[in-house]
């Protein structure tokens, strides 16, 4: 039988042997021996020891806090101590009467094998104890032989083989583990964790509480099988410990019966349930107790699932790929920038996200995977930058008097951030190499103006203009209002290609572009199909540019001939300076931070359901005067069927209870992008009083008649999205409000809300969202042209600013990554880039 003393000498083994960092017992030694030491002392009635408890308790004491040479030096004074004890033969009457003890009761019918009987122990050498130690864990044994290495019939495997590589990997499972995206070994390597359990609180049995999550290390001391009268198999086994002892069920898995022999040791995790008036567990995760706990007593990483894959079996498969790959990955960072930001190795840091140690290490493997992905990024955009810099484009100069003719016929003054950027576009544009930058500013501050200055000189110097628009509302919003810019023009012509034109129309659009008739194309992607040839396409405008992945920007510079446009990027969406070097890094950026003048102010206010009544009349009386209202619905989930679903029962509540005498109009995620537009249309062309709709309303279209905006369930949505719902409305020369419904706000979220109502400065709320809640809720619904970071975030700044530093370091030193000890960098840049490319 296992006495305390035997159990403390296994556990020190264990310790000494993981290289003493405090880890043999789940939830370190120290507490392991508050425990053990009540333990002992009992014993203590009836066995005698040459070593005192207390002199072990003191030897030991305050572990946790021990450098790790003093740590072994106490281990080994500890355990030549222990042994010694040990190999005392005790008297057969003391082993008998520790019987009555909890824990020697089951031990004494506990198999030899497994709780290392004291006079193995005695004749144990220390090597051998610890390898008895390890128990033989079946789960994980398997799992090691699962994934070793097929022997190499097609050849080497490596990191990028497929995960039939794997033994145990059959097509089938190849099949299913491609549904998550993990083709081949590397996958499966980067397959993080979605979050972990948080099993590292190692309880005794009779200090559970009910609805707790926790593990307990016992060992079964009952089993048995039986059908439950409903029909359900149920294994029920009694686990005790030195405290008490715990019933565990587990449902219709009868072969546990035979992996939980009575007298194993296993650790569970889960939630401590009540059946009958006592506490239990009930299908907790298991495992021997044993050196690598992979379900239990630790921080237990959950993984994304599909069908047909099982939580733990893809922890086992992971498991052994580590063991397998973590000691031959060869680090892509070279030693000295390794050594400069003290950054994880890799082959570490890959271990520690998927079974860490504890939170801290598990912070350390972020970090370093951050810096991965933020360091391949920006070479990459290195890369891409120098090398649009070395194209050639048209050195185009704004004529004579060109300018201030265009802006004398403008119903309004330039703002200074507007002539800013003018001028900054201007200087782009009088270069030889494509200019290629991003215009940010809020809604509102006037960007289409820039961009017609913009046209202007691409059209005064003999070459076409294009501008997209994600919607086609928005294009004949920009039609109209650019053609009217250049009315002054009279020779400039424009034409407007959306998908929805009819086919005669279309093709005569096309056929002026393709010609130079018109010298300015407006439309949406319809500009970017095959059939659409322009004549000498020289700048790109891109508007809402957030709304069009890379490959669609590039389509529509491609259609340029001979030389490379020059690009204007327009965004709405006002974007920290970290998001700004990360998403457009290789671009450059006029913001303009000064709204025009005159503009109404929004009256903003954050409300709970104590005022529904009130806003509805406020609304009512809103519409009375003429106005029209938009209402937001929360989001339900990442669902646009769900939010669909919520939008169309608010809907009709709205039309049936609320507001019957109303048209409401209804707008969701679920409606084909025509019905969309044709939804917006008849808004802003007054067909509805008010429009309820999900997160989908269109940014940037202009219905100046609507003064009201009310978001339901405010604190769902990010502050940057809030904003931009509250740029819907203002817009014309009404009073506006913006109504923040916060129905169920935490104090934090109330406060978060608050800001709203103290800035209406989007770049300020970006800088607050992006610290309170991360770049997640950034966008609102969808965004393009992110980068694919499966573990960086874009408010890691620190990590960022240091990746860009290490990433323009290295660049200066060897721009092609051609030096030898630059090549797996180099080939980790190419794999980054291909995702990137791919999404
Ligand atoms: P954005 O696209 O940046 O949201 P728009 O270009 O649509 O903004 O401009 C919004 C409104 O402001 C338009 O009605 C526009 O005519 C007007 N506007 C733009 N610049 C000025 C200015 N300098 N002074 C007054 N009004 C302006
Ligand atoms: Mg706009």
């Amino acid at each position: 039988m296992a006495s305390a003393y035997d159990k403390l000498a296994r556990i020190l083994h264990l310790e000494y042997e993981q290289g003493c960092r405090d880890r043999a017992v789940i939830g370190g030694l120290d507490r392991f021996l508050a425990y053990w030491e009540r333990e002992a002392q009992e014993e203590s009635a009836q066995i005698e020891h040459s070593l005192p408890v207390g002199d072990i308790v003191r030897a030991l004491a305050d572990y946790g806090g021990m450098a790790a040479p003093e740590r072994q030096a106490v281990i080994r004074r500890m355990l030549d101590a222990l042994l010694a004890d040990v190999a005392q033969p005790l008297a057969p009457n003391a082993m008998q009467s520790a019987e009555d003890t909890p824990t020697a009761e089951k031990d004494r019918s506990s198999s030899p094998e497994e709780v290392c009987p004291l006079p193995e122990a005695q004749r144990a050498t220390r090597a051998e104890a610890s390898q008895r130690l390890a128990a033989p864990g079946q789960g994980a044994s398997r799992a090691r032989r699962a994934v070793r290495r097929r022997a190499p019939a097609g050849g080497e495997v490596t990191l990028s083989s497929p995960i039939t590589a794997l033994r145990g990997v059959s097509t089938v499972t190849e099949k299913r583990l491609a549904r998550l995206g993990l083709n081949s070994i590397r996958d499966l390597l980067y397959h993080l964790p979605r979050r972990y359990d948080d099993f590292t609180q190692l309880k005794v049995i009779n200090r559970l509480t009910l609805g707790e999550d926790v593990s307990i290390a016992g060992i079964v001391s009952e089993v048995r099988t039986y059908r439950s009268r409903g029909g359900t198999v149920v294994t029920r086994c009694v686990l005790r410990d030195g405290s008490g002892a715990i019933e565990v069920s587990w449902f219709n898995q009868p072969f546990l019966e035979k992996q939980l022999p009575v007298g194993v040791e296993v650790v569970i995790s889960g939630r401590v349930d009540e059946f009958l008036g006592r506490l239990t567990f009930t299908s907790p995760e298991w495992e021997p107790l044993e050196r690598k706990l992979l379900h239990t007593g630790r921080l237990v990483p959950i993984y994304g699932l599909t069908e047909g894959i099982r939580m733990r079996w893809l922890r086992r498969l992971i498991r052994g790929v580590l063991d397998d790959w973590v000691p031959r990955i060869t680090d892509p960072l070279p030693a000295d920038m390794l050594k400069a930001t003290s950054l994880t190795g890799l082959g570490r840091a890959l271990e520690q996200i998927h079974f860490p140690d504890d939170a801290e290490q598990l912070e350390q493997a972020r970090r370093r995977l951050c810096f991965d992905e933020f360091f391949l990024l920006q070479l990459g955009i290195l890369r891409y930058r120098q090398e649009r810099q070395s194209q050639t484009s048209w050195a185009l100069e704004m004529p004579e008097g060109a300018l201030e003719r265009f802006s004398e016929g403008l119903p309004f003054e330039l703002t200074g951030a507007q002539q800013r950027a003018i001028d900054a576009i201007l200087g782009d544009l009088a270069k030889p190499a494509p200019m290629n930058r991003l215009l940010q500013g809020d809604v509102g501050s006037g960007k289409t103006v820039v961009a017609a200055a913009a046209i202007l000189a691409a059209v005064r110097n003999g070459l076409q203009a294009a501008i997209m628009a994600p919607t086609s509302i928005l294009a004949e919003q920009h039609y109209q209002t650019i053609s009217s810019m250049l009315a002054e023009e009279p020779d400039i012509r424009s034409t407007l290609l959306v998908g929805s034109l009819p086919a005669a129309e279309k093709r005569r659009a096309q056929e002026e572009v393709a010609s130079g008739e018109a010298q300015v194309a407006v439309g949406t992607h319809a500009l970017i199909q095959k059939d659409v040839e322009f004549a000498r396409l020289g700048l790109v405008v891109v508007d809402e540019q957030h709304r069009f992945g890379v490959s669609q920007r590039g389509a529509l510079r491609a259609k340029a001939i001979d030389r490379q446009p020059h690009l204007l990027a327009m965004s709405a969406t006002p974007i920290p300076r970290t998001l700004a070097l990360t998403v457009y890094g290789d671009l450059d950026v006029s913001v303009l931070d000064e709204m025009p003048p005159n503009r109404q102010e929004i009256i903003t206010a954050v409300r709970d359901h104590r005022s529904r009544e009130r806003i509805y009349s406020f609304i009512s009386a809103q519409v009375r005067e003429g106005r029209q209202a938009f209402v937001i619905c929360p989001l339900v989930e990442e669902s646009d069927e769900l939010d669909a679903k919520a939008a169309v029962s608010e809907h009709r509540r709205l039309q049936e209870d609320i507001f019957p005498d109303l048209r409401v109009g209804l707008l969701h995620g679920r409606v084909s992008a025509d019905e969309k537009e044709q939804i917006m249309a008849d808004f802003k062309a007054g067909a509805y009083h008010i429009l309820v709709s999900t997160a989908v309303v269109e940014v940037g279209i202009d219905v100046p008649n609507a003064t009201v905006m009310l978001i339901e369930g405010a604190e769902r949505f990010g502050l940057a999205t809030l904003h931009q719902f509250r740029g819907r409305v203002g817009r014309g020369e009404h009073a506006s409000y913006c109504i923040l419904l916060a129905s169920d706000a935490s104090p934090d979220g109330l406060a978060r809300l608050r800001i709203m109502e103290e800035t209406n400065d989007g770049f300020v709320l970006a800088e607050k969202d992006l610290e309170m809640r991360g770049p997640g809720d950034f966008f609102g619904v969808r965004q393009h042209g992110l980068p694919l970071l499966k573990i960086a975030k874009l408010s890691d700044t620190a990590i960022l600013e240091e990746a860009r530093a290490q990433a323009m370091q290295l660049y200066e030193r060897d721009p092609e990554l051609s030096q030898p000890e630059h090549q797996i960098v180099a080939a980790s840049v190419r794999h980054f880039w291909a995702q990137q490319e791919l999404s």
